[in-house]
């Protein structure tokens, strides 16, 4: 190589790769981040930061903004859809809640002016001169389809997710577990309350509810949950005037996250069922790893073994909370053995006090 400093190109200006591109700048890289939105958005809901994913965002300079940005969640409990309680955690719980434009404003606020284009296709570049690309292009991938093929494609799960925040009322942060339903309320800064609530209804009719209008999508939202405890009915009230409305697909375990000069970071290497609230999470912690690993830019180590080392710091983990998301999905959401279930649930809350 002649030039003395890498270049790096991220596709996907999201949390994934905004978080791996304020790591390699960090490192001294030369980087380019294509986004095809035209800017950073202003509507998001807000997303739970893990302890790890915390202590990853320090290491390319984000964690003090993303701290001081957020919400701590003190207490949280799981309810039944009259509003019993099936298990309470009284103590401060380890999470820092922050609105997902904040969240990338502040890491966009790490990378030289220019850094990201935004409104452009990343998949449409000449990639030629890059010697690292790193695929932080979300659920549905190019880069993902380049290295695998089609065979690796997002699956639909059949549920769909309305989210949304309340300007004002706050309530306590619980999460209700009803057969095929489940619907969370947490907090969020200044005052704000976070709401999402999830529907399975099977792939035809998850389909059919996308092209629902806005009214068909509140009233779907309105039926799925009707007769659920008050603090549900209030908080659906207040959101059905404002919401995110989607189908939740996941990706099938990839055999591999790297190509030679090629990494897939966040959703594009492992999209799940947001049941743990670890997605977003698992993106910056394959952001922040990749962009280590990867190392100074004047370094003469090479790209091919840091992106080996890459899959198998991370390709694991990352897929054993895939299985988790699913299987808390599944626990959360079913109709049959709510007895056992809710009983351990609860001696788990007593255990862990
Ligand atoms: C209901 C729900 C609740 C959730 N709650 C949490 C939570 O509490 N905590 C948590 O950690 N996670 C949570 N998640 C998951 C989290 O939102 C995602 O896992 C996370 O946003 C993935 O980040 P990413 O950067 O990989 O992908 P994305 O955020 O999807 O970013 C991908 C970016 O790539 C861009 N792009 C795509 N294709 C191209 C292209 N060809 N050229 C240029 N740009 C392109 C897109 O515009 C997008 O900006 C939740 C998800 C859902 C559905």
């Amino acid at each position: 190589m002649d030039r003395k400093f890498r270049r790096a190109a991220v596709l996907g200006g999201g949390i994934g790769g905004l978080t791996a591109a304020a790591g390699l700048v960090r490192a001294g890289w030369d980087v380019a981040v294509f986004e095809r939105a035209p800017a950073i958005p202003t509507r998001g809901t807000a997303l739970g930061m893990w302890p790890a994913a915390m202590r990853a965002l320090a290491t390319v300079g984000a964690e003090p903004a993303v701290r001081a940005g957020g919400t701590a969640m003190s207490t949280a409990a799981t309810l039944r859809p009259d509003g019993s309680v099936i298990a309470a955690v009284q103590r401060p719980i380890s999470m820092n809640l922050i609105a997902r434009p904040a969240l990338l404003g502040i890491l966009h606020g790490l990378l030289p002016p220019g850094t990201v284009a935004f409104g452009v296709d990343g998949a449409a570049q000449d990639l030629g001169g890059f010697d690292v690309v790193v695929g932080a292009d979300g659920i549905n991938s190019a880069v993902r389809t380049w290295l695998l093929g089609h065979g690796y494609d997002a699956r639909e799960t059949g549920k769909v997710v309305w989210r949304g925040t309340l300007e004002a009322g706050q309530f306590p942060a619980s999460e209700t577990w009803g057969p095929g339903r489940l619907l969370g309320i947490t907090p969020r800064e200044a005052g704000k309350t976070n709401w999402y609530a999830c529907a399975d209804l099977g792939v035809e009719a998850s389909r059919a509810a996308l092209s629902l209008d806005r009214a068909g999508q509140a009233a779907l939202l309105h039926a799925s949950f009707a007769g659920w405890h008050e603090d549900a009915g209030r908080v659906l009230a207040a959101g059905e005037a404002d919401f995110l409305f989607h189908q939740l697909s996941v990706v099938p375990a990839l055999p591999t996250f790297i190509g030679s000069r090629t990494a897939l970071i966040g959703d594009a290497a492992h999209a799940m069922e947001p049941n743990l609230g670890r997605g977003a999470c698992e993106a910056i912690l394959d952001g922040a790893t990749l962009a280590a690993l990867l190392g100074p830019a004047d370094s003469p180590a090479s790209v091919a073994a840091a992106l080996r080392r890459y899959d198998s710091a991370r390709r694991r983990p990352s897929q054993r909370i895939v299985r988790g998301s699913a299987l808390v999905a599944r626990i959360a959401m079913a109709s049959s053995g709510l007895r056992p279930r809710d009983a351990a649930l609860s001696l788990a809350a007593r255990l862990a006090r």
